[in-house]
């Protein structure tokens, strides 16, 4: 038996079994794992291949290659969760995240960081029984599988090579090229867009794919599906009820899936969400979100940098950094390129500075701070059941940002730029190196005018010993329950400090031994 996706949509000639539904569904399993990203398709690929018969369901669509036809105009709205319109409530930070088969590895920068070991050790000391072993050994199984290798020099544009330059000119002593889980990138630059030519390692090319094509696994993934209702009875899951929705939101049928065990992976933000409006770990589930909050700072040169043409995100500094043994807050600086509707979202100009910012394109350095924040943030559940987050960067925070873009500033000038552009409002451009302290003054008092990105949320479902605090222990199994989890981003204790996808997908791949080992205790079988 091969595994099969189904779906709302006609979609002839795909890689994939696939068909088309055409009435409600009610589904047996003992698994069902909500979520097919870092987390979920790594669970329902290890699980099913364990004997499990496992059901996934994912929100988005199912999209190959030939699908993503690298104009954000189409496929924002079509890969990226509420078609990339997903802000905290100030509207002050735009998080990305994905919402299709693949979740957010679909639409990532493919870098892949190990879990720093001074992170691993905080995990430890608040409580989580994972020890350096199962990381390592998680870390090497999912490098092998999404084929986590290094870049060759010949693999670094120019604006990566700028990154160096800066890095080299002010003396820091840690920076490196970064490791992608790729094989033969056509490096398009377009990886926020999906990889048209599939060269990227995500979920749905690897785990998801493996799994549908082993003639010894059960998976039956559906997409188009939202799962709602969790059905519980006395720390006791039974199921959940979810809906098709159409790409108008309307729901065209439903789905009860009755499963031994549920697993909760649909991302920080959605899990927590779900939680609440189950009423599952109330005043808990929502608790420390953190951002990874990213300022961008551009360089303008004379010259052509075309950062949008090569790997976007290939070099970054690691001297102040949990890389580099800064056990608290800290922070990378890491090279980015964005495609352009994202490039010009990110920069507070008016219409006809954006139209002057775009013509010039192709002459920009860019870098961003990578924050490594604490866990400041709220998620909740509105009465239509919509999720908000309450996010507000702290003194921490801000210093370093200030010192993060500061840092950058200083590297765009060195080589020669003729003026600085921010994510200020307040101070947007610098014309001379002299200004940079006006910028850092800027961001620590005044960063209500602060326009950030974040693709990093996680948090949100704390792991750890203190049932007070956390929502989950070091199984990933939801306090009080016998046989539901929650396996993704949000149950991360703290920030990682590092891009969080090879963690994800190590944690998942943890816990999908461990609830195999348990398998009888939580399914009550024989
Ligand atoms: C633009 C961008 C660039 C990034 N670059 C990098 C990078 O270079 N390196 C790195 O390490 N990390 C990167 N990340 C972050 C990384 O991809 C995520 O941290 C990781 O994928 C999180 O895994 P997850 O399983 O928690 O959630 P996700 O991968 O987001 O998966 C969650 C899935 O659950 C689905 N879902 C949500 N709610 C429901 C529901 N109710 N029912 C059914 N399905 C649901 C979603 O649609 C989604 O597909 C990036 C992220 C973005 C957005």
């Amino acid at each position: 038996m091969t595994g099969i996706i189904r779906g709302l949509e006609e979609l002839p000639g795909r890689m994939e079994p696939y068909e088309r539904l055409t009435d409600d569904v009610v589904e047996e399993c003992d698994v069902c794992v909500i979520g097919s990203g870092a987390a979920g398709a790594v669970l329902a690929n290890k699980l099913a291949h364990a004997g499990r018969s496992v059901v996934l369901l994912e929100r988005g669509g199912y999209y190959e290659g030939e699908d993503m036809n690298q104009r954000d105009e189409d496929m924002v709205p079509l890969l990226w969760k509420n078609g990339g319109i997903n802000f905290t409530d100030d509207l002050r930070i735009a998080i990305g995240q994905g919402c299709c088969l693949g979740g957010s590895t679909v639409i990532n920068d493919a870098v892949c960081f190990p879990i720093p070991e001074i992170v691993a050790d905080q995990w430890t000391g608040l409580g989580v029984e994972i020890s350096m072993l199962e990381w390592s050994d998680a870390i090497k199984e999912v490098s092998d599988q999404i084929h986590v290798t290094p870049l060759a020099e010949s693999e670094l544009n120019r604006n990566s090579r700028m990154l160096r330059t800066g890095c080299e000119l002010l003396g820091f002593k840690n920076h490196s090229m970064n490791s992608r889980n790729c094989i033969g990138c056509m490096q398009c630059g377009l990886c926020h867009l999906g990889c048209h030519y599939e060269t990227k390692q995500d979920m749905r090319v690897t785990y998801i794919h493996r799994a549908l094509s082993d003639p010894g696994s059960d998976v039956r993934v559906y997409v188009n599906c939202t799962a709602g209702r969790i059905t519980h009875a006395d720390g006791v899951v039974d199921g959940v009820e979810g809906s098709f929705l159409d790409s108008s939101g309307r729901s065209v049928y439903k789905i009860k899936v009755n499963a031994r065990a549920l697993v909760l992976s649909a991302g920080s933000i959605a899990s927590s969400q779900m939680l609440i409006s189950n009423s599952i770990a109330p005043g808990v589930a929502g608790r420390g979100l953190a951002l990874h909050p990213f300022p961008c700072i551009l360089g303008e040169f004379q010259f052509e940098v075309r950062g949008n043409q090569g790997i976007p995100m290939a070099y970054a500094l690691h001297d102040f950094g949990v890389t580099n043994g800064v056990a608290d807050g800290g922070f990378l600086v890491e090279g980015i390129y964005l495609p352009p509707l994202q490039f010009a979202m990110y920069f507070p100009e008016t219409d006809l500075q954006k139209l002057e910012l775009m013509r010039r394109y192709d002459h920009y350095a860019m870098a961003g701070v990578l924050v490594r924040d604490d866990q400041n943030g709220i998620v909740s559940v509105t009465d239509s059941g919509s999720a908000r987050v309450s996010y507000s960067p702290g003194a921490k925070e801000l210093d370093s940002m200030a010192r993060g873009a500061a840092v950058i500033a200083k590297m765009w000038f060195a080589q020669g730029a003729t003026r600085v552009i921010t994510s200020h409002l307040a101070k947007r451009v610098l014309n001379r190196v002299e200004e940079i302290g006006d910028l850092e003054r800027a961001i620590r008092n005044d960063p209500k005018n602060l326009l950030l990105g974040s693709a990093h949320p996680q948090g949100g479902n704390r792991m750890g010993s203190d049932r007070s605090r956390c929502v989950v222990d070091s199984d990933c199994r939801v306090y009080g329950f016998r046989n539901l989890f929650v396996c993704d981003a949000s149950v991360f204790p703290t920030a990682l400090g590092v891009n969080p996808q090879l963690t994800v997908m190590s944690l998942a791949t943890i816990t999908a031994e461990r609830l195999t080992e348990k398998w009888k205790d939580i399914s009550h079988e024989g």
